[in-house]
């Protein structure tokens, strides 16, 4: 049996400890849901006041040429790329995922005109479906939804586009991105990555890939509604086509010309002005990975989501693990399925452990590399199995709104 003073002993060793420092978290809290909102690194609230006070404030419009905002989105993306394994000026942030995965998809989508299928699993976040049904209706393509396990021999010859998520948002099943965007290469195809469930969890290596998005206000702690961001392969960026035209996009924007040119490089992404504010609250978070490799982002996490299902599958009676359990085929999250997942979450908020439920019947619990004790693992775990005990999520009111 595991018992506390394990996870003590590893946050002891923990190369990645004092990560921790660089985040305002409640002291009465555990909080596992950094997947689904980052917590707040402690020096944003300062960066984003200065910026309000001087460069909106005092320097007024000026700011645009002195304060560089014009090109923030693209040293954003600078900023993610080493997180993702992407070259230099691959990556532009701003927008949201959704419109980030249209503009890719569409591009790549019009990259492959003689082929007339857009591939995707019926685990992907259901936004992810919607914007792909929209490319599709778009492109004049047909989007196929196929069970995540019958992707590999769903790449067919007809297959314009393979579009996944890395980690899935409710099991965390990971899909293995090397071997995936090799299939869809032989088969002629382009690759599309959903990272929004893996940036700033693990290391990764988009290099490969055509294209790719993720989000900004998850792992990568941006803030609520942060940026996201968007990668197109240098290969494709002469080429790419953005579905929306839009005058941050275009080679000379205070040209003002009538008609469209879009610019040269990742530029040619952006649509219409970005929240400055929004994307200086990101840049500043970004900098808690300074320093940080990101295999040994990983190595932590998978070191939390061992000790977490390992706790589980000790403690705790009449949940399933539906996680899997070879590493290399998750995430950084653990989800378990208990009919009464609702309630029972419920219950654990009220006592201070902070996850969240995925209908109809996951509890799901984040495990964020840059912030996480193991000791928080075995709190979690501690207190939802006194909750069983207690039956104590027969007590709880239910909840007013969703629980997101
Ligand atoms: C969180 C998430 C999104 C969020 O999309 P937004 O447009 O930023 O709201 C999209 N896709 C996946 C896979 C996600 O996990």
């Amino acid at each position: 049996m595991l018992d506390r003073s394990h996870f003590e002993s590893l946050d002891q060793e923990d190369p990645l400890a004092e990560m921790r420092e660089r985040f305002r978290l409640p002291p009465d809290v555990v909080y596992l849901d950094g997947n689904s909102l980052g917590p707040l690194p402690a020096h944003v609230p300062g960066v984003v006041e200065s910026v309000v006070e001087q460069q909106w404030g005092d320097d007024l419009i000026r700011s645009w040429n002195t304060h560089d905002w014009w090109t923030l989105a693209a040293r954003v993306g600078d900023r993610i790329a080493p997180l993702i394994g992407a070259p230099p000026g691959s990556v532009i942030a701003g927008d949201t995922t959704t419109v980030c995965l249209f503009k890719v998809a569409s591009g790549a989508r019009a990259l492959r005109p003689d082929r007339h299928v857009i591939l995707t699993d019926s685990g992907n976040f259901p936004t992810d479906l919607y914007a792909l049904g929209s490319v599709a209706e778009a492109g004049v393509a047909e989007l196929r939804v196929v069970a995540p396990e019958e992707v590999v021999d769903a790449i067919g010859a007809d297959v314009a586009v393979v579009c996944l998520t890395h980690v899935d948002y409710r099991t965390g099943r990971r899909h293995d991105m090397a071997a995936l965007t090799d299939l869809a290469h032989r088969a002629g195809a382009l690759m599309v990555w959903d990272l929004a469930h893996s940036a700033g969890a693990m290391d990764l290596d988009v290099s490969g890939a055509d294209m790719a998005v993720g989000c900004g206000y998850k792992y990568l702690n941006g803030g609520p509604g942060a940026p996201a961001f968007a990668y197109v392969n240098p290969v494709h960026q002469g080429s790419f086509v953005n579905p929306i035209a839009g005058w941050w996009g275009h080679a000379d924007p205070f040209a003002m010309e009538t008609s469209f040119e879009p610019a040269e490089g990742i530029r040619r992404l952006a649509i219409g002005t970005q929240p400055i504010i929004s994307l200086v609250a990101l840049d500043a978070a970004l900098d808690v990975f300074d320093g940080v490799d990101p295999s040994a982002l990983r190595a932590k996490s998978e070191l939390l989501v061992d000790g977490f299902i390992r706790l589980a599958d000790e403690r705790l009676d009449g949940f399933e693990v539906v996680t899997p359990r070879r590493p290399s085929a998750r995430g950084s999250h653990v989800s378990l399925a208990h009919p009464q997942a609702v309630g029972i979450m419920a219950a654990l908020i009220a006592r201070g452990v902070i996850g969240d439920v995925r209908p109809p019947n996951l509890l799901r619990f984040g495990l964020s590399p840059a912030f996480q004790r193991h000791v928080d693992v075995w709190e979690a775990v501690a207190i939802l199995e006194q909750v069983m005990e207690e039956e104590a999520w027969r007590f709880v009111a239910a909840p007013a709104g969703p629980v997101t």
